[in-house]
């Protein structure tokens, strides 16, 4: 390796900062990832099993792009390491007709020419009557959807790293991020150490980061809660597809990648504010538990309606959904990912390569105007 290779840190290497030293190790970087905890945690934004991948995305159409790159980028992980990591199970978006997320899926599908089916009330039980679509309701059902397994793939991408050259600090908080002549200092339990350049992907930590003060996030606790199907094996991954409901209950359903439990996410009902993951809590509100049982009892019949399980974590949210990837004048020599606003893993892959061409180059081809920092700074 020559002299002249930059020195890079990446600090927070949880979904988006494991993919990013994954990137730097291929491209012969020398790459040290900062952990307040451990590759594969609980506590991050990507805990509790499973995440889901789709293409046809209601958020815009501007990703698919990114997330087209991204299932590449998921496929060559596990190619490098040997691990499953996306089971492709198909996606339902349902919602009632006109409903603008059925628009934005039926444009990314036609715009991109994604696989796809469009599906009415009676197509859906014939296919899938265990979720029903109601009448005044529409469905599509796009093919390159699926179901991630988001501990895996953190621990694939942390431990790809490494074997590639990247030192990794596990249970080493940096407690502070400074500009200093040589680059960028960091300090940690460990001492201080300077990088020629940094990234930073704190996720549901961010708001601790100094230097990110000024930006508008929040982070929220999203509780899941698992459910015991009354017939395991119509919820099995090679039958039954991921579902995202839109509308005045919406919420989204896993298959069950145990092969016995199916996880839901209710989105229709405000999510609690924390000041950082370290401040989830399991105790579900009457709301949210009343809001479930309503959702299970009329959508999911199949499903006991009492959950068996319950998963609490947070994610970081910018007040207009869509992440902030760039450097910023409060931190120079730091390219800062964050704000995934509860839809960041699918594009992790993609987001750790940005991460290294921002950091190494300053530019990258992927288009991430829609990202910039910019329309949050004065
Ligand atoms: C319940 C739930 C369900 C979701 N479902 C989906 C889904 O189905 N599909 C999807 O695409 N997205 C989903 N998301 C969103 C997605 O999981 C997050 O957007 C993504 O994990 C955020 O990645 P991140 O790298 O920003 O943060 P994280 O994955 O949380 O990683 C941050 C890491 O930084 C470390 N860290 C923080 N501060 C420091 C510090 N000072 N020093 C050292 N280390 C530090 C943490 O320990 C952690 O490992 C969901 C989120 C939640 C919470």
């Amino acid at each position: 390796m020559s002299r002249s290779t930059p020195t890079v840190a990446v600090v927070g290497t949880g979904a988006v900062g494991a993919m990013a030293l994954w990137h730097l190790a291929e491209r012969g970087i020398r790459a040290t990832g900062f952990d307040a905890f451990a590759p594969g945690h609980d506590r991050g934004g990507y805990g509790g099993q499973s995440r889901i991948f789709r293409m046809a995305y209601r958020e815009g159409a501007e990703y698919v792009p990114l997330l087209q790159r991204s299932l590449e980028l998921w496929r060559t992980l596990e190619r490098e390491t040997g691990t499953a990591l996306l089971t492709t199970t198909g996606g339902l978006t349902i919602a009632p007709t006109g409903h603008p997320d059925l628009e934005m899926v039926r444009r990314c599908a036609a715009e991109f020419d994604l696989p796809h089916e469009d599906l009415g009330p009676a197509d859906a039980a014939d296919r899938f009557p265990h979720l029903p679509v109601e009448d005044g309701e529409e469905a599509l059902l796009d093919h390159t959807a699926g179901v991630l397994r988001p501990e895996r793939a953190v621990i694939a991408a942390a431990g790809r790293a490494r074997s590639l050259g990247a030192q990794m600090h596990r249970y080493c908080p940096v407690s502070r991020i400074e500009p200093s002549a040589g680059g960028v200092r960091l300090t940690t339990p460990r001492g201080q150490e300077t990088f020629d350049r940094v990234i930073l992907a704190p996720g549901p930590w961010a708001r601790e980061v100094e230097g990110l003060a000024d930006l508008p996030l929040e982070i929220h606790q999203i509780t899941t809660m698992w459910y015991q199907p009354r017939h395991p094996e119509r919820f099995l991954p090679d039958r039954s597809p991921i579902v995202i409901r839109s509308g005045p209950i919406a919420y989204s359903t896993f298959p069950a990648v145990d092969g016995e439990t199916v996880k839901v996410s209710l989105h229709s009902l405000p999510r609690p504010h924390v000041p950082s993951a370290d401040h989830v809590s399991r105790n579900a509100s009457p709301e949210l538990l009343a809001g479930l049982h309503e959702a299970v009892t009329r959508f999911l019949p199949d499903l006991h309606p009492d959950p068996i399980r319950t998963g609490a974590y947070a994610d970081c949210f910018t007040t207009d959904g869509h992440a902030i990837v760039g450097e910023l004048p409060s931190l120079p020599g730091v390219t800062v990912l964050t704000g995934f606003s509860g839809h960041g893993f699918k594009m992790s892959p993609v987001l750790g390569e940005i991460a290294a061409d921002l950091a190494l180059t300053g530019a990258t081809v992927h288009d991430v105007t829609h990202l910039t920092p910019a329309r949050f700074l004065p």
